[in-house]
């Protein structure tokens, strides 16, 4: 688990004053009302990879650190369990500030995880198509876009052998509406 000690070794930084108004407005979420308890902290299960807890990533929030935050693994990290959203005795819903951050980043092309970020993309991308998961497609899209083309290919075959994977996308009665939503997205 990193300690407290991860945002005062870094180099000097540069605040940005506009920064916690944006998240706040991106995630709806006051910010601002986070005093270090560190609760979401001690519940998180995935603090033990992370390389800025979440306590901090609330912190470096209010104090306008911008491009280290948006840069941190930490926030491609977070899988959205909220636990730590459930935890907050202020009422934050943190998973969703992860959210915003995660938007952030990737529109400034900095985001640290880019495996991750192509994983979002092709999970987004078969659901904007097919309206619902098509696993398979969404594997293939993931594998070119890394070019891992072989890695959890034993996975793969057993899961196809037990049925798990379909060859053909399943369809939905809203499939048109589930491509507006995604048009109304990007003209936004
Ligand atoms: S939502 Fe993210 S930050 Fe919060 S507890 Fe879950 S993994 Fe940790
Ligand atoms: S639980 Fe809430 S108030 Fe406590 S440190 Fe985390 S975000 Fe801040």
């Amino acid at each position: 688990m990193p300690d407290e000690s991860t945002i005062s070794e870094k180099a000097p930084i540069s605040p940005e004053a506009t920064f916690l108004a944006e998240v706040q407005q991106r995630s709806g979420e006051t910010v601002s009302r986070c005093y270090q308890c560190r609760k979401c902290t001690n519940g998180c299960p995935l603090v033990f990879a992370m390389d800025v807890m979440p306590n901090q990533v609330m912190r470096m929030i209010q104090m306008g650190m911008r491009d280290e935050l948006l840069r941190s693994t930490t926030i491609w990290l977070c899988a959205s369990c909220q636990t730590c959203t459930a935890r907050c005795p202020n009422d934050i819903d943190i998973a969703h500030v992860m959210d915003a951050l995660r938007q952030m980043s990737r529109e400034a092309g900095v985001a640290a995880e880019q495996k991750i970020v192509r994983f979002h993309e092709a999970v987004l991308d078969s659901i904007r198509r097919y309206g619902r998961m098509f696993e398979l497609g969404m594997v293939g899209h993931y594998k070119l876009a890394t070019l891992d083309l072989f890695g959890g290919a034993k996975i793969g075959i057993e899961m196809v052998k037990k049925g798990k994977l379909k060859f053909l996308p399943g369809g939905i009665r809203a499939k048109r509406e589930v491509r507006e939503m995604f048009e109304r997205d990007q003209g936004e």
